[in-house]
């Protein structure tokens, strides 16, 4: 461990508070034997342990959840449908058995707070989502959802009493595309409450179905400064973690998505009469265009992700040479600038590939997220938590997106990744093992109190 890093590592330590008969510390030193990558957790000084959740009431929560919506092809808890508005009802239930007295905001959010002792200070705001998929699993969403609840009920329970207030949050509909956490950043139009989401239900018909009101959308918007920090843990749903044999992720950021669709124009002609070496084929053309993408991407260290997953050949017949093919690329990173430099990338070989093929390639850009990059010292507290702990940890970045990048746009953001067995997610196959939500559900905890330091 560098020395900075170790400060860091201490400061945070040093932040957690005083546990008479630090019942933790031994559980932590035996933990404490789990080593990473060359960062070893810091337990901390003497006297100053991590606290822990009641894992096991946790678990219990999410064993019950997995009977809301369970179908023979998986979990089925749509955003609206009658398996959501019960699985919400469900975790009204539990915010009230934390003490935590629920509020429905105007977008159908599901709030909660622990009070703080001092009101001049900002809400620390963690949760995540209990919609899934069609055909999911049980873990994307509540996971993070109920262990928030867990935190705010070990906090009151253990009598940490926090400066700052605690809110816990459950995003409405975030499988339809981050709706609720959307709504709650103003980025949603009147326009688009018409969209009709998976259940059959307009965003305008969910809204209201979920308790909020849609002529009073403007209240439920949170405005930069609002809020101390934002923290959401969640199932990893990729198998790096797994396969690193790791325990925590602290998550970076959510990746920047921009998506082309790539048009070849050859020409067409006759397969049987037209010599190879007079052939304007907009397949090969495209053979080799996705081959050399593929070879970009891989060509550099990093996380960068390029996938050229549509393929439309025309006339697509098999004796006539293809006249076009139009095809898409979807290119993934946290950083902007590489997003950029490998669109560059994508545009000259495009070029070189149409020249030495006969062909014409032209592009457009159907979509572009930019990357939501989670605040440093967010992401500190989480590896400093994680360390007292004596959890294995990496810093990486999330390929799939969640409410976390919507609401990085109006507060410090950062996030918890647990490993998901297989890699394996949107799936009925879907799971995280007990000991690691609670290993999650931990590291939250103790990054909410380091955050309010
Ligand atoms: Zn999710």
């Amino acid at each position: 461990m560098r020395r900075r890093t170790f400060l860091q590592h201490a400061a945070a330590a040093a932040a957690l508070p005083l546990v008479p008969g630090a019942a933790g510390a031994a559980a932590g030193a035996a933990a404490g034997a789990a080593v990473d990558a060359g960062v070893r957790g810091t337990s901390g000084s003497p006297g100053r342990a991590p606290l822990r959740v009641n894992a096991e009431r946790l678990n219990g929560w999410l064993a019950r959840f997995d009977s809301i919506g369970r179908t023979s092809g998986g979990i089925n808890r749509v955003a609206y449908s009658e398996a959501d508005l019960a699985g919400r009802a469900f975790t009204l239930d539990l915010f009230r058995q934390a003490g935590l007295t629920p509020r429905i905001d105007a977008a159908g959010n599901i709030f909660g707070r622990v009070a703080g002792t001092d009101p001049a200070r900002k809400p620390i705001l963690i949760g995540s989502h209990v919609d899934s998929v069609t055909d999911g699993g049980n873990y994307d969403g509540p996971v993070g959802s109920f262990a928030a609840i867990e935190v705010a009920r070990s906090l009151q329970e253990q009598g940490v009493r926090l400066r700052h207030p605690v809110d816990v949050v459950v995003w409405q509909n975030e499988e339809g595309g981050t709706v609720g956490s959307m709504l709650a950043v103003g980025a949603l139009k009147d326009g688009d409450l018409d969209r009709v989401a998976r259940s059959g239900k307009t965003l305008r018909e969910g809204i209201a179905l979920c308790g909020g009101d849609v002529t009073r959308l403007s209240e439920a918007v949170l405005q930069r400064g609002d809020l101390a920090c934002y923290m959401e843990l969640h199932i990893e749903q990729g198998g790096l973690l797994e396969r690193a044999g790791l325990q925590i992720g602290v998550v970076q950021g959510i990746v920047g998505i921009r998506w082309f669709e790539v048009t070849i124009d050859g020409f067409a002609n006759h397969a049987g009469a037209t010599p190879m070496d007079q052939r304007q084929d907009a397949m090969l053309a495209a053979a080799k265009y996705t081959v050399a993408v593929n070879d970009a991407i891989r060509g550099e260290p990093g996380r960068q992700v390029g996938t050229v997953g549509r393929l439309v050949a025309t006339p697509n017949t098999t004796n006539v040479i293809p006249q076009r093919v139009v095809l898409t690329i979807d290119l993934r990173d946290l950083e902007q600038a590489k997003i950029d430099r490998f669109t560059a990338t994508f545009e000259r070989l495009g070029r070189e590939i149409g020249a030495a093929t006969d062909t014409r390639f032209a592009f457009r850009q159907t979509s572009n997220n930019a990357p939501a990059i989670a605040d440093a010292r967010v992401q500190g507290w989480i590896d400093a938590s994680a360390a007292a702990l004596g959890l294995t940890r990496q810093r990486m970045p999330s390929g799939a997106g969640h409410d976390a990048q919507e609401i990085a746009h109006v507060a410090p953001m950062g996030m918890i990744f647990v490993p998901s067995v297989g890699g394996i997610s949107h799936s009925p196959r879907e799971f995280t093992k007990p000991e690691d939500v609670a290993h999650g559900a931990n590291v939250l905890l103790n990054a909410v109190i380091a955050a309010d330091a």
